[in-house]
């Protein structure tokens, strides 16, 4: 699917769906941590200061790309000189005002008032979280969906929960990632080469979207691939959810992905052919089911996550795992 072509799918998917700058709803000016993404027009409505979404505050987004690229929200051009990064900024300024699931909206805001106690003195994102790294990454990561408390609150994919303590020290140990921990937008993690989406990008309760939800978020997953394509290599995908969500959005994009579809298992590989040569990596989720059980052990994830960079040829630091 080309990009005008997704696009046009989720502008027509979620039109019609309430955009909270367009009904007036104000953004809140000077929380301690900000949400760099770049839509012009919204940032300068939300520097006027105000409420955004009924009863929730959120975080100021701004338009600093020098912030942008240090976090890794925004990052730099690609390599082939488009204007892909551009491209992927404005997808996500879209992306955060989407109000296309009743329950997710009505849950993820709930969440951001009432808080769990351990935060009652932080602002919770509470909004749609996209995607991290950079525009120009080899690797893609593609989990499940926001934890309620992790990414609901923090605005960053896998931020501020167990699970992204695995992940990104994982992703730490086999050089993708600038720190092994991720504690809020602005602590300074980078990631090299690698980003890291979803197929859902509200929280959900019990961490269970319906099929009706990930189907309406499928469109966003569908818009930023073909953003990502050019200079995407391989995929890691934690978890059959994901997994489930994935191939259909490869299928659509051109990929040949075989029939019946390869089943998901943590370990497995599946090389497609398509617009460009991929190669798509199973492994188990990062979830404290998995990881506290002792299912998914750091040196399980460090092996899959080496050698997906490795097959897509991500430079990694001499000694890294
Ligand atoms: S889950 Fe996806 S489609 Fe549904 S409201 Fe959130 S961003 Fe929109």
């Amino acid at each position: 699917m080309g990009v005008d072509r997704g696009r046009a799918a989720w502008r027509g998917r979620h039109l019609g769906a309430p955009n909270l700058t367009q009904t007036g709803a104000k953004l809140v000016r000077g929380a301690e941590t900000l949400h760099p993404f770049t839509n012009f027009a919204h940032a300068k409505r939300a520097q006027t200061g105000a409420n955004c979404g009924p009863g929730v505050e959120v975080l100021h987004p701004f338009t600093n790309f020098a912030h942008a690229k240090r976090t890794g929200t925004a990052p730099a051009r690609r390599h082939d000189g488009t204007v892909g990064a551009r491209e992927l900024a404005k997808l996500e300024a879209e992306l955060v005002d989407c109000r296309a699931c009743p329950r997710l909206v009505e849950w993820r805001e709930r969440v951001a008032r009432e808080k769990r106690a351990a935060f009652r003195d932080e602002t919770y994102w509470g909004r749609p979280v996209p995607g991290f790294g950079p525009a120009d990454a080899r690797m893609l990561i593609v989990g499940l969906a926001p934890a309620a408390h992790g990414a609901n609150r923090t605005g960053r994919m896998f931020t501020g929960d167990r699970s992204g303590d695995v992940l990104y020290a994982a992703l730490h140990a086999v050089g993708l990632a600038s720190q092994p921990t991720a504690l809020r937008i602005g602590d300074g993690l980078e990631l090299y080469g690698t980003r890291i989406t979803a197929p859902v990008h509200c929280a959900p309760p019990d961490n269970k979207p319906t099929p009706e939800e990930r189907d309406n978020c499928r469109t966003w997953l569908e818009a930023e691939l073909p953003l990502l394509a050019p200079t995407l290599r391989t995929i890691v995908v934690l978890g059959g959810f994901g997994w489930q969500a994935l191939l259909p959005v490869l299928a659509n994009a051109g990929w040949q992905v075989p029939r019946p579809r390869p089943k998901f298992g943590h370990g497995v590989r599946v090389p497609l052919t398509g617009p460009r040569p991929i190669e798509v990596f199973g492994c188990y989720h990062v979830s404290q089911q998995n990881t506290f059980t002792g299912r998914l052990t750091p040196a399980m994830l460090e092996d899959v996550l080496a050698a997906a960079a490795d097959a897509a040829e991500i430079q990694r630091p001499a000694g890294a795992g």
